[in-house]
């Protein structure tokens, strides 16, 4: 979906969406709906009781102002509280509702998810407001709902029911889902093996206050075929981090060394479901594309290269079963299966504030590991070709996975250290 959404019609953008919500796990073949009032005042709305995994444009809704209803099937049963919150907030042009699997957690046992436990997420997904139970599709149940947006909030927990959000067009909508999922999954498999830990709010300001593109921009920039493919290769490889659960839109760099310590790297504040060509950064003798702001840790990105030779792309994220880890303290020990201690070695934590650059930690930059936790932040995995570190963020996720859901199995037993050892012989030397 390119950036400017006015020049999407609200049918394919709500397909796009209910796409990529599906096949993440976050909605089931019946349930959830998504809607966008357009300038006319028209809303344009899922069909009620069609599958979610093969809707089409046509299948999408437009109920006019009136009350007229375009299209060939019935609009979501959950349309009126659509209707209610554009009535009560006319900045709110797009609506999402679902049961994701985590956030239906807090739900029912009517609990909010706390933002602060992950950098960008309280930025992203605002104050929490909290609908108590009605009937679906009710009136009484738009009336709740309404009555938190009035409130101000864009994101709302539904008593024993699900999530509902808004935002300034879908794209706004889809990244607050996104992250207030995420806060609520990595604070429930947090919590199985540890007490999740949450950042103090100046914690947060300090993050948001990282300048971006301080660089000098550059007076000409040149595009070689080999800077053009490494730009597709990245685009490739957001993609599917996103796909696979691994990186959520508000958050996640990609770079790849290029030519010496030059390298090409993604820009800030783009959603990275709909990251292009174009929006790749080219970094060149220090300095930037013009009129392009690369990522807030563009200068971790040119440190790594300028001091680890044998690294050549880099891929910062965050993923929900390694981030049980970041927000918990609890060491992630890969000494699990010998593959993720072959690819991986051992999984360090730095503290939350030693990715800004005025902190500056060595062990982000200088003692380079393959996989390296930045506390309530990201995880930062380094590599020499860029699928091979894609591959290494998937198997530290797995190995992350595994622990969390063994742990309520019973206690871990790694592999002791002749067997590391042998590996270390065999597969390392
Ligand atoms: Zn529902």
């Amino acid at each position: 979906m390119s950036k400017n959404t006015k020049l999407i019609h609200p049918r394919d953008q709500i397909i796009e969406v209910i796409d990529r919500i599906y096949k993440r796990g976050m909605t089931t073949t019946s349930g959830g709906n998504i809607s966008i009032i357009d300038a006319q005042g028209d809303i344009w709305v899922t069909p009620s009781a069609v599958d979610k995994g093969s809707l089409r444009p046509s299948d999408i809704i437009c109920v006019k102002g009136d009350g007229t209803i375009i299209g060939k099937h019935k609009p979501s049963s959950e349309f009126p509280f659509h209707k209610a919150i554009y009535e009560a907030r006319p900045d709110i042009k797009s609506v999402i509702h679902a049961h994701p699997p985590a956030l239906v957690s807090f739900s029912i046992v009517r609990q909010i998810p706390n933002t602060n436990v992950i950098s960008q997420a309280k930025h992203i997904c605002g104050p929490i407001g909290y609908a108590e139970y009605r009937v679906p599709g009710s009136e009484e149940l738009g009336e709740v709902i309404a009555d938190e947006f009035k409130k101000g909030f864009k994101a709302i927990i539904m008593e024993n029911h699900g999530t509902v959000l808004g935002g300034s067009d879908l794209t706004d909508a889809f990244e607050r889902f996104e992250a207030l999922e995420f806060c609520a999954s990595t604070i429930l498999y947090g919590a199985q093996i540890g007490t999740p830990n949450y950042l103090k709010d100046g914690q947060i300001e300090e993050f948001e206050a990282q300048a971006v593109g301080v660089l000098p921009e550059m007076e000409t920039t040149d595009y070689p075929s080999d800077e053009v493919e490494k730009r597709a290769e990245i685009c490739k490889i957001v993609q599917r981090s996103c796909q696979q659960g691994l990186m959520i839109s508000s958050y996640g760099t990609v770079s790849m060394r290029w030519r010496g310590n030059d390298f090409l790297i993604t820009p800030t504040g783009i959603n990275r479901w709909d990251l292009e060509i174009d929006d790749i950064v080219q970094i060149k003798d220090g300095k930037r594309e013009a009129g392009k702001n690369p990522s807030r840790a563009a200068w971790i990105h040119q440190e790594i290269y300028n001091l680890n030779p044998d690294i050549n792309s880099i891929i910062m994220t965050q993923s929900p079963y390694l981030m049980a880890f970041g927000v918990t303290n609890s060491y992630l020990n890969v000494r699990t299966i010998p593959e993720s201690w072959i690819f991986l070695q051992d999984i360090n934590t730095i503290k939350y504030g030693d990715h800004f650059r005025k902190n500056r930690n060595p062990k982000l930059v200088e003692d380079c590991a393959t996989a390296l936790i930045i506390e309530n932040d990201s995880v930062i995995i380094t590599g020499d070709k860029l699928l091979q570190t894609f591959d290494y963020l998937e198997v530290a996720e797995f190995s992350a996975k595994s622990i969390v859901l063994g742990n309520s199995l019973g206690e871990l037993v790694p592999i002791n250290d002749e067997q590391v050892e042998d590996l270390r012989k065999k597969f390392l030397s």
